[in-house]
């Protein structure tokens, strides 16, 4: 029943979410991982929050690539940081995310409202004690983690896949080939954001 009613608000929360257009359109795009350096060079934040599949590890994968773990550990002196995930429902995947934990010494924090549910961002903010201004949210998905950070008004990078052939078909794959065109058509309308 929980679930039914939790899923029946996001449900018209992410419609409402999709309608906002210009909540898709990214900060920052970048193509690799490693020009998140600049953007933070030149950007005022404190903290940032990281997607985890497809931005710092594969899809399914349980090793953080070695470069990304030094890109890793070279910011973490300077910024509070933590990974947002969706809940893992099997042990399995709780046991995947916790060895990622150790690798990179970041915490996960598990929403179980989806992203791009605004309380999944507000349990990062809060274990980060950061203002959504004063934080990044780093991540592969527009109508996830974009879409649901700006807005609550956090900066915004889109950074492409790490290996689009890991990508599940039916969660990933599938939604993946409407994002583009709706990104575009979100930068059509509000040609005065970048
Ligand atoms: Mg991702």
């Amino acid at each position: 029943m929980t679930n039914k009613s939790t899923f029946n608000i996001d449900f018209f929360l992410n419609i409402y979410l999709f309608l906002r257009i210009e909540n898709a359109i990214p900060d920052h795009e970048i193509k690799d991982l490693h020009e998140i350096r600049e953007i933070l060079h030149n950007a005022d934040v404190e903290s940032i929050i990281w997607d985890i599949d497809q931005t710092l590890v594969a899809y399914g994968k349980t090793t953080v690539p070695e470069d990304i773990q030094n890109l890793i550990s070279n910011l973490k002196p300077n910024f509070r940081m933590c990974f947002l995930s969706n809940f893992p429902h099997t042990e399995d995947r709780i046991e995947r995310i916790r060895t990622i934990e150790k690798q990179l010494e970041i915490d996960a924090i598990f929403s179980k409202r989806r992203k791009p549910s605004p309380v999944a961002f507000h349990l990062a903010l809060d274990y980060l004690r950061s203002d959504p201004e004063k934080t990044m949210m780093v991540g592969d998905r527009i109508l996830t983690d974009i879409i649901g950070a700006n807005r609550l008004g956090l900066k915004t990078v889109l950074v492409a896949p790490l290996d689009k052939k890991t990508d599940p078909f039916l969660m990933v794959t599938l939604p993946r080939f409407f994002e583009r065109p709706y990104l575009k058509l979100g930068r059509m309308i509000h040609r005065n954001k970048p």
